[in-house]
């Protein structure tokens, strides 16, 4: 389709959480903006999509993604990632800083947009680093990042261990309203550690990282927030101790949210049974009483957002000894399918489900994108909610095959993804 040209998503039901719209309707969009939900007038050269029997809901937001370029190409790419993204029904991304070079200054954000307009699909939205080489040290200049294009700050992969830089991160950040996003683990505890700490881990022979290396880096962190009022963010929160926290601090009215990652509510240490380094990442999976601790705090409405820390890697990084094998795992295929999990198992309706995805976290990082309100860009996904598949790796449309859900079966398989109005995904017919 041109860029100017007319689409009329016909007869799906519109699920749009921001605007409390759950109702079979058409959706109208015109030169990539949504003109109208409902059942608009429409113009005759219209290009019709029939999402009869489909979910037609805000494209997804996803506020933790690592695309590796700059500099780890061999692991994915801007293209790759984007690809990805799209193929998931996600259509924003926020872009981690820990590539080479890292994002710490104007110029690799302004490198990495370039990139994305040129070979990306979704829209790619820069996070820079909190320190100057991730090194936890020297603050970053956020004035001139955010003028280039960052949403948020994060040292992700690595922790900003010091209190007294935290503070100052804080401090500064709150000087702009910018958001602060902590990759919570105490690496004195963390240690050698590489996988949780528990009965699997004595069992297994592997050192384990115990919960309480996220929880005290939380605690910390919200006594400095309350300190500073600074906004603060926990990145993919994987302990109850972490999420009780964080109620704690949202209940004294603090500025503290936190992410979830669908690895981290549907899986447990379990899966590192048998060594498999795609059940590896940091935080590690965790017990079953922290993961059902996430499921309440996902239905209590303790967390904001469901966000994969979609992470490429080549095999080489993962096809090693466990504790050898580097950390992480893609999600943004398995995203929504996985996440639709919550809803089939009653914690959740299908509308509070995908404000987890869309307009929650936007609003966290001040974009304009996941509602389909009038005037905004046309991003959209449609999907099929029952429809059950099983996830292949081999099937990816990423490069990375590291999924830990390879063989699960799922239900909710994404048809179309649209961004500003352009086809951007479409299945493939087999
Ligand atoms: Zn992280």
């Amino acid at each position: 389709m041109e860029p100017g040209g007319c689409i009329l998503i016909k007869g799906g039901r519109v699920v749009d959480p921001a605007n409390n719209l759950d109702e079979t309707a058409d959706v109208l969009i015109e030169n990539g903006v949504i003109r109208a939900v409902g059942r608009p007038e429409v113009p005759s050269d219209c290009r019709i999509i029939d999402a009869d029997g489909l979910v037609v809901a805000p494209g997804l937001v996803d506020m933790h993604v690592h695309l590796r370029e700059p500099g780890y190409e061999y692991k994915g790419t801007i293209a790759s990632g984007t690809r990805s993204a799209a193929a998931g029904g996600v259509t924003s991304v926020a872009a981690m800083p820990n590539t080479r070079p890292v994002t710490d200054d104007p110029s690799v954000v302004g490198h990495v947009l370039d990139k994305a307009r040129v070979g990306g699909v979704v829209n790619v939205y820069p996070v820079g680093a909190i320190t100057k080489g991730l090194k936890g040290v020297e603050l970053t200049e956020f004035g001139l990042m955010l003028e280039a294009g960052c949403v948020a700050f994060s040292d992700d992969g690595a922790t900003v261990a010091d209190a007294g830089v935290m503070r100052r991160a804080l401090e500064y950040a709150r000087a702009f309203g910018a958001l602060i996003i902590q990759h919570a683990e105490d690496p004195s505890l963390v240690s050698e550690g590489c996988m949780n700490e528990g009965v699997t881990s004595s069992r297994l022979g592997l050192p384990g990282i115990p919960a309480e290396s996220e929880s005290i880096m939380v605690d910390r962190d919200i006594r400095l927030v309350q300190l500073t009022g600074g906004r603060y963010h926990v990145a993919h929160l994987s302990t109850a101790g972490a999420l009780e926290a964080v109620a704690g601090a949202q209940a004294k009215g603090l500025p503290v949210t936190c992410e979830v990652a669908p690895h981290h509510f549907s899986l447990t240490e379990e899966a590192v049974n048998g060594y498999d380094t795609y059940a590896k990442m940091a935080p590690p999976l965790r017990s079953e009483f922290d993961r059902k601790a996430l499921l309440e705090g996902l239905a209590r409405g303790t967390v904001s957002a469901i966000a994969t820390d979609h992470a490429p890697h080549d095999e080489d990084s993962k096809k090693v000894e466990f504790c050898c094998a580097a950390n992480g795992v893609v999600g943004l295929e398995t995203l929504l399918p996985v996440s639709l999990e919550l809803v089939a198992g009653g914690i959740m309706t299908l509308s509070q489900c995908l404000a987890l995805m869309t307009w929650k976290p936007a609003r966290l990082l001040g974009i304009q994108r996941g509602v389909l309100t009038p005037g905004f860009p046309a991003d959209v996904v449609l999907f099929d909610l029952m429809e059950a598949w099983q996830v292949d790796s081999g099937r990816l449309h990423g490069s990375a095959r590291n999924t830990p859900f390879h063989g699960r079966k799922v239900r909710g398989r994404v048809k179309k993804t649209l961004v500003s109005g352009k086809i951007v995904f479409e299945e493939e017919k087999y």
